[in-house]
């Protein structure tokens, strides 16, 4: 955490990294909250990770944000984990200690769950079955957050079935693996869809899902922001259904790390939506 006077450093690792919103973010808070600091782009080789990370501290980071590829990996790299990023199996921001040792957490979770209540503040997990598609990392973080939160019937699909039924075999009880031919059915009484796959992402064809099964009032959540509206949450709006795109999540990841480097949890603004909003 920063003083008022202290110049305070973080970043972002990854590899490519250049793509990342996360700089127009927290350079946004630094200058809206008056800090002296900066956030920086950390292009760091899947192989350097380890010496990036253990450099932190001599080059007077207060911490960094990890994106693809080093979430999984830098989980044996560092000194404590956070409970929640020890379940999760990654790590999106290490804060480096006031001993210099590093601490990993996991923010991915909260700033999905965020998401959902910034559209629908009465959310709540335990409203009714969750349909989860895609078992990759971005679900691995939605999947704990939402069973913390109470969620107790998880239907999870995935194209390649044996991950989904190892995550189910790993999480227990709440979560259940639906083979994905599957998956269309799924959406039968269900109270949130979530799409964790790239697929609607840009360049990428629509996820191939058949909404007819799905209740009007269920939410309807892609992680995805670029586009903001993929073809899955167009075709849930023209239904009737209430939709959440993925920067929610992307910015609300983003503020407890913020908070543990500069000392201040900062807001989702609307001034600040539309700066990055600009940048997609
Ligand atoms: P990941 O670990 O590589 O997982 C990718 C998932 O997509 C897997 O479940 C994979 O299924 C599925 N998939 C890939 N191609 C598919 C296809 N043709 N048909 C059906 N499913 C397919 O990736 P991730 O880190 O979880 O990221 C997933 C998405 O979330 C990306 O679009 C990423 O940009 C986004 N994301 C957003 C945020 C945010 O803040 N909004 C944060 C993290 C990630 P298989 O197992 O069968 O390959």
């Amino acid at each position: 955490m920063s003083s008022p006077h202290k110049y305070t450093l973080a970043g972002v690792m990854g590899w490519p990294v250049d793509h990342s919103r996360s700089p127009a973010i927290h350079n946004h808070w630094i200058a809206h909250h008056g800090l002296r600091g900066a956030y920086v782009l950390l292009p760091v080789h899947p192989t350097k990770l380890e010496q990036a990370l253990r450099a932190l501290p001599t080059l007077g980071f207060s911490g960094c944000n990890l994106t693809i590829p080093h979430k999984v990996m830098a989980i044996a790299m560092v000194d404590k984990i956070e409970p929640l990023a020890q379940r999760i199996g990654a790590v999106n921001t290490i804060v480096v200690e006031a001993d210099g040792s590093l601490t990993g957490r996991n923010t991915d979770g909260f700033g999905y769950i965020q998401s959902l209540l910034d559209v629908q503040p009465q959310w709540r997990a335990d409203a009714g079955p969750v349909t989860v598609v895609g078992a990759g990392g971005a679900a691995r973080a939605i999947i704990v957050s939402l069973i913390e939160r109470g969620a107790n019937d998880i239907r999870l699909t995935n194209r390649s079935g044996s991950k989904a039924n190892d995550m189910a075999q790993e999480f227990g009880a709440p979560v259940q693996a639906i083979a994905w031919e599957d998956r269309h059915e799924a959406l039968a009484d269900i109270a949130l869809l979530v799409n964790t796959t790239n697929q609607g992402m840009h360049g990428q064809p629509a996820l191939d899902l058949n909404l007819e099964r799905l209740p009007v009032q269920a939410l309807v959540s892609d992680v995805i922001y670029v586009p903001l509206e993929t073809p899955l949450l167009s075709a849930a709006k023209a239904r009737g259904n209430t939709t959440v795109n993925g920067l929610g999540m992307l910015l609300n990841q983003a503020r407890p790390a913020f908070e543990a480097w500069f000392g201040v949890l900062p807001d989702v603004t609307p001034e600040l939506l539309a700066k990055v909003r600009a940048t997609l």
